[in-house]
């Protein structure tokens, strides 16, 4: 699958985002190595804090279906501004895949493509 197609799911996710609290809709769509697609949106909460991002919605989904390997996660957001990952989604993907590529894009504009690994350089490790 190319990275406009994964593009396209993510974005198709984004009426689905619950965020009544900020507004900021956000849709992701991660590939496997294996050719499977698992997506997600960002889910909010009146507590904030338990609030979860669109990325790790798709990869607990991916991880819970047997899946811990990524080549390509594609995220997309309402607005102009690119919807780079938070840091604890770095974190929480960089755990099963090092050399994934993440694609973001707003709404208007040319998608960006980063390694993880330039997104993250030192994570946390034991
Ligand atoms: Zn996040």
């Amino acid at each position: 699958m190319d990275e406009q197609k994964l593009l396209g799911l993510a974005r198709e996710m984004l009426p689905f985002a619950y965020a009544p609290y900020s507004g900021y809709r956000v849709g992701a769509a991660l590939l496997t190595t294996d050719g499977k697609v698992f997506k997600g949106v960002n889910v909010e909460n009146v507590s904030l804090g338990l609030t979860i991002c669109a990325e790790r919605v798709a990869l607990t989904a991916a991880v819970a279906a047997g899946h811990r390997s990524f080549s390509l996660l594609a995220i997309a957001a309402e607005g102009e501004s690119r919807p780079l990952p938070c840091g604890a989604c770095r974190q929480m993907l960089l755990e099963f895949s090092r050399e994934m590529k993440v694609l973001v894009a707003g709404e208007k504009g040319e998608p960006h493509v980063f390694e993880l690994k330039d997104l993250l350089p030192h994570p946390f490790t034991l």
